[in-house]
């Protein structure tokens, strides 16, 4: 598959990777429906390393003659050449992703020695779903269980399989493809998130998956079909391209802020609790309506009690290599005028060398230090510290 394939996934006005926002705000996918998308350099690098990925799952789980291996071998040479994306750690990253793939597919071989792999398999839920197409990277079908793996090779925000609607869509356009030849029982779902080091799987009996696609998926779709429905704000605004002009979300966020406090002086404990989960939300919204002020600003309009300025900028030196010059002529001491020179930091070592290669060279010179105490939202993976055994005295708690 040539690289344009990748990058040229069609993005359905019900795609998958949107589920979440037009199951759950269904007017909002007619809303968006004529913005263009922004390309982001992280989106770029993702589509780069699903390009490797596929290749080196061809190679080593497709059955290929020796002119393929070579042809496919060439081909990985070339991507390592030639993109301007590859690094040790996207090998690093792309390696932890096959391994997971190997390992499930031994599986299903196990079950049964016809089991079936398929990549970059075009899944249709049209049933469900108008003009419902995705693209699935990897499905698995062996002895009535059907898996899809998904590769997500960003770090930024982590992604779970659990209760994951893109993956669910994903489930059924597998189930819709290949009920006609296997007769399915289960339907797995995994996320592969290798950079984040996470693999989370989902499972759902087929009755399951299908009674989700009649009673949430289909009403939900009909509506942000036809640009009807309510609107709702929720964690699912994250990606949705209106997030920072969006009125639902604006009046649901002011709503958040007529919060009537109770009488005494002081804020029960409860209540800080409360103040601070409005907070987040009032942070992250902020954010989002200042980004896009910023971008009307820029593109002309004029905000109401706002002006765009030139933001302050530090002094530059024009041509490092004639100043360079010009210090070592006047003689002076080195330290004067070059910086030290310095270890990079273990994820530029990383980006750099490699996890695997990084971690056999610095063998027992990497710790990871306690962290300093933080205070996160109860639905944090990370146990809780007992504070009464714990000594937090002089920590900082940060929000
Ligand atoms: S920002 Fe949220 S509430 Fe507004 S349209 Fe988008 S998904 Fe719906």
């Amino acid at each position: 598959m040539s690289q344009p394939a990748h990058a040229q996934r069609a993005h359905a006005l019900l795609g998958a990777s949107k589920a979440d926002q037009w199951i759950n705000c269904p007017p909002s996918a007619r809303l968006q429906e004529n913005i263009p998308d922004k390309r982001s350099e992280f989106a770029d690098e993702g589509t780069a390393a699903h390009e490797l990925s596929e290749l080196i799952l061809q190679r080593r789980l497709t059955p290929c003659n020796a002119a393929e291996r070579r042809r496919l071998d060439k081909a990985i040479e070339k991507f390592k050449q030639t993109s301007s994306y590859y690094s040790p750690e996207m090998d690093d990253a792309v390696a932890a992703y096959v391994e997971v793939v190997e390992e499930r597919f031994m599986a299903a071989k196990t079950r049964s020695s016809d089991a079936v792999i398929l990549l970059e398999e075009r899944l249709d839920f049209t049933e469900w779903v108008p003009d419902g197409y995705g693209t699935g990277d990897v499905v698995l079908i062996s002895d009535g269980v059907l898996e899809v793996i998904d590769l997500k090779y960003g770090k930024g925000v982590p992604v779970s399989a659990i209760g994951n609607p893109q993956l669910r869509l994903y489930g059924l356009g597998a189930w819709s493809n290949w009920n006609y030849l296997y007769s399915i029982h289960e339907v797995s779902m995994t996320i592969v998130q290798p950079r984040l080091d996470s693999v989370s799987t989902d499972t759902l009996l087929l009755g399951e998956l299908i009674e989700w696609a009649e009673t949430t998926v289909k009403p939900a779709a009909t509506l942000a079909d036809a640009g009807d429905g309510e609107y709702k704000s929720g964690s699912h605004c994250r990606w949705c391209k209106v997030k920072g002009s969006c009125r639902a979300r604006a009046e649901e966020n002011m709503k958040a802020l007529a919060y009537e406090f109770q009488d005494p002086a002081l804020l029960s404990l409860d209540e800080v609790g409360s103040v601070l989960v409005v907070a987040e939300q009032l942070k992250a919204w902020a954010k989002d309506v200042e980004e896009y002020a910023f971008e009307q600003a820029k593109a002309g309009a004029r905000i109401s009690s706002w002006k765009l300025v030139e933001g302050r900028s530090n002094r530059a030196i024009t041509d490092k290599a004639a100043a360079r010059k010009a210090l070592e002529s006047a003689e002076l001491e080195e330290d004067k005028y070059l910086k030290p020179q310095e270890l990079l930091g273990i994820t530029d070592l990383e980006k750099k060398i490699g996890k695997k290669e990084l971690a056999s060279l610095l063998e027992g010179l990497i710790i990871k230090p306690p962290g300093k105490p933080v205070l996160v939202p109860e639905t944090d993976k990370r146990p809780e510290l007992n504070s009464v055994d714990q000594d937090f005295a002089g920590e900082e708690f940060e929000v």
